[in-house]
């Protein structure tokens, strides 16, 4: 039993099988210690290896041999002479018995040794049979790790175990078939932790080595809520954590009691609490735990995983959909917010240095003005039912936000010469989360009906951050007091302007930041739906004036720690236990 931590961004537990992804097989493969008992099991499961891949390769022969010609098939004759060499074989076992180390390991590094070897020589042939002993190489830890490529087809339920989920790769999981899943990359706010909430499943980040510390067929206990992975646990742990999750399941329960209650203050304080989503099948979760609304639609997700662009008919189906099924709860559509860690195949856009800070967002939208057109057209058109709103993402300067209004402009005329309908007062508003946007608010407000402040960004652009990156985590600190200033700021000046002002980043998620928040006057929340709950729950407990206090008295610390731990004793002051649930 080993156990490991992580950065903990989806609540639950879970235990199952783990099915372990390697990004690409590596040849440099950590050495782990074992025991000598285990030895003798260590080179079977080696030999076992030798055994699948000697099958596959004569299966794969025998077919390119029918398919195209037995000259063809020659080729894997060399792959089975490495498969069969003595020498190879006797040098792994020989590291695996007398320096007892795992047999991944072993047979990496001998492999390394003939990679080094080849290429020294002088003979372009044998150079190039590097490639097949490379070739050979993975396929046999492909088969140590018993990994099954596709894992997006998985045959039983099982956590995912990888190096890095891209938001694309996460976005294509079976969601019946992961019971959780553990990266060693990426930060509380990466899309990948977002993606993971809104699918409801447990899911820990930032867990150094997890790809080489466990194996597929392993069991584990995934703690979402905790930040903890446990390898191979004994009976008790196991039924420890089935204690856990019973507990946490009677918790949601009884959470799910406040779905149809307002979300106010105890002295009458509304806070309207909205939903984050980015698929129109997350609706039914946003209603079951009792959003008054689509607060940040994340529509890039609409156009992840294909190789063209969806047509404006094609978006005009999707939001329609969304805003049919809400209606008349209002949805807030945000247009598309393309770059980051959110890469599309069907645009050719280079390669950067430096994503989060490059050609993405509204910069994209404002340059290739046909793809912001269509989404726009798509958006108007699906607004006949009178609760679509519209907001920009990445606005850093009022040129940008009043480009992206003429263009907005532009396409209502369009629909009116064509004879098109569209709701003419659907609200605009700005995404506040560069600093630049919060620090001339005063400005943007005139622009706009409403701003949504966009704390993930707004932080990692703020305290210079990288919002996936898991080394630096312990940095992004969403009660820094900077944070906490360009907050009230916004909030400040889109209420002078009359404007009303809302947070739709993961740290309003938080009870005791919503708390803080309401203290501040924001006017709506918006978070993961799964959080949705607890968020309602402290809202209910506090009243205005203890939270108006609370933040009063926040703004007066210095550092991010100290507001924390000032924030969570108010907390258990006010809820008691359930503070900690
Ligand atoms: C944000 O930046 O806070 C936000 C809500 O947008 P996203 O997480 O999609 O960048
Ligand atoms: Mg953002």
């Amino acid at each position: 039993m080993e156990l490991l931590k992580g950065i903990a961004v989806s609540p639950g537990v879970t235990i199952g099988p783990a099915h372990v992804r390697h990004a690409e097989t590596s040849f440099n493969i950590p050495a782990q210690a074992i025991l000598e008992t285990d030895v003798w099991k260590e080179i079977a499961r080696f030999e076992d290896a030798l055994t699948r891949t000697r099958a596959q390769i004569l299966g794969i022969r025998k077919k390119i041999a029918t398919q195209i010609g037995r000259e063809s098939s020659d080729i894997f004759n060399a792959h089975l002479l490495i498969l069969e060499d003595r020498t190879l074989i006797e040098d792994v076992i020989g590291i695996i018995k007398e320096r007892k180390l795992n047999c991944e390991h072993a047979f990496a590094s001998v492999l390394q040794r003939y990679f080094a070897a080849f290429s020294q020589i002088d003979d372009a042939y044998l150079r190039e049979r590097v490639a097949d002993i490379k070739d050979i190489g993975r396929r046999i830890l492909e088969n140590l790790y018993g990994e099954q490529k596709d894992f997006e087809k998985l045959e039983r339920a099982c956590v995912i175990i990888a190096h890095d989920l891209s938001p694309s790769d996460t976005a294509m999981l079976d969601k019946d078939k992961v019971l959780a899943f553990v990266t060693e990359i990426g930060g509380p706010t990466s899309h990948t932790a977002i993606l993971g909430r809104s699918m409801e499943i447990p899911a820990v980040v930032g867990t150094d080595r997890v790809t080489s510390k466990v194996k597929t067929g392993d069991t584990v206990i995934v703690d979402g809520t905790r930040g903890v992975l446990i390898i191979n646990p004994d009976g008790r742990t196991i039924e420890e954590y089935q204690r856990k999750g019973k507990r946490l399941t009677e918790q949601t329960t009884e959470l799910d009691k406040l779905r149809d209650l307002p979300s106010q203050t105890t002295d009458g304080r509304k806070i309207i609490l909205a939903a984050n989503i980015e698929f129109h099948d997350e609706i039914p979760s946003v209603l079951s735990h009792g959003a008054e609304g689509i607060g940040l639609y994340r529509t890039e997700y609409l156009y992840m995983n294909r190789t063209d662009l969806p047509t404006e008919e094609e978006q005009y189906r999707a939001y329609r959909q969304v805003a049919e099924k809400m209606a008349p709860l209002p949805v807030i559509i945000r247009t598309l917010d393309l770059g980051g860690d959110k890469f599309l195949s069907s645009l050719d856009v280079p390669h950067e240095m430096n994503p989060f800070l490059g050609w993405r967002a509204i910069r994209f939208c404002l340059t290739r003005v046909d793809v912001f057109k269509t989404q726009l057209r798509a958006i108007l058109r699906a607004s006949t039912f009178l609760n679509l709103k519209v907001m920009y993402p990445m606005i850093a300067s009022v040129q940008e936000l009043k480009k992206a209004n003429e263009i907005l402009e532009t396409c209502r005329q369009e629909l009116r010469v064509e004879g098109q309908s569209y709701d003419p007062k659907m609200e605009v508003g700005a995404m506040i989360e560069i600093p630049s946007a919060a620090i001339i608010s005063d400005i943007l407000a005139r622009e706009v009906n409403f701003f949504s402040i966009g704390t993930n960004d707004l932080i990692q652009y703020a305290l210079a951050v990288d919002r996936v990156n898991e080394k630096i985590a312990y940095l992004y600190e969403p009660t820094h007091p900077a944070i906490l200033q360009l907050i009230r700021s916004v909030i400040e000046n889109g209420h002078r302007h009359g404007r009303w002002v809302g947070s739709c980043g993961e740290m309003s998620g938080d009870p005791a930041i919503a708390i803080l928040l309401a203290g501040l006057e924001i006017d709506e929340i918006s978070t993961s739906p799964v959080v949705l709950p607890k968020v309602k729950r402290a809202i209910r407990a506090t009243s205005f004036s203890q939270a108006k206090e609370i933040a009063r008295q926040a703004m007066s610390f210095q550092t991010g720690a100290e507001i924390r731990e000032f924030l969570d004793a108010r907390v258990h002051e006010i809820m008691g236990d359930q503070a900690d649930e």
